[in-house]
């Protein structure tokens, strides 16, 4: 089906070849069916089993709007673990080899703050980070969301199993209204509804069985 490629979406070219030279080509069901409403900018529920290909459907999206020259916090991922922050950087930074002088920074619990703070001061065009580090820093002042126009909340499910309802709240409302949101997640209890209904805007909800 021609329409599962990569190059039928309006990504920048050099977007395109990198994904060609890391041998993405076919877009998985998940990456088909979500791209279109996340590059049109639209808030986005997208529902898919680990492994169908969440992390470029929404870093696409984000590296696609980013503007590399402004050098200061346009995005804001959310991931229930270090473990999961750190894999999801991992997946940026090789999906925007592409675009130069992109920085990604991890914020994540069970590292000192010092360092962090460091980064921070360096700048950053993308936070990767879990909700505790982040409300964190925005309670101490070192962590600015004022210029976010996209927000990810990537595990959604599993951020409210481990009790991050709360900081996420906290996190949102220092954000700006006017943002694109994007919320993944494997399963989609009555709790993520609820908090669809509060961080997003008449969302496309994608849905996809299949892990392909
Ligand atoms: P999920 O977040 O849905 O569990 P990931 O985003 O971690 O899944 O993707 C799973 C694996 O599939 C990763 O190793 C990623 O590099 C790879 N992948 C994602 N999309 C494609 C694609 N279109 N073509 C080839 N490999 C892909
Ligand atoms: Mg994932």
């Amino acid at each position: 089906m021609s329409d599962s490629k990569f190059s039928s979406l309006s990504l920048q070219p050099a977007i395109l070849d990198n994904l060609s030279s890391l041998g993405y080509h076919e877009m998985t069901e998940i990456q088909a069916k979500s791209l279109p409403a996340i590059l049109a900018g639209q808030d986005v529920i997208a529902q898919g089993k680990t492994g169908s290909g969440k992390t470029a459907a929404f870093g696409l999206g984000l590296l696609n709007k980013l503007q590399v020259k402004k050098f200061r916090i346009q995005t804001l991922v959310l991931c229930p673990t270090r473990e999961l922050a750190d894999q999801v950087a991992k997946e940026i930074r090789k999906l925007a080899r592409a675009v130069h002088n992109i920085k990604v920074l991890t914020l994540c619990g069970g590292t000192p703050f010092g360092p962090q703070v460091g980064s921070l001061e360096h700048g950053a065009h993308i936070i990767v980070g879990t909700p505790g580090r982040i409300e964190d820093h925005l309670g101490r002042g070192t962590l600015s969301l004022e210029h976010v126009d996209t927000l990810v909340l990537d595990e959604a499910d599993r951020m409210l199993d481990m009790g991050f309802q709360a900081a996420l709240d906290n996190i949102v409302a220092k954000m700006p209204k006017q943002r694109q949101t994007l919320l993944f997640s494997a399963t989609f209890p009555q709790q993520i509804q609820k908090i669809a209904n509060s961080y997003l805007q008449t969302p496309a909800v994608i849905k996809v069985e299949s892990s392909h």
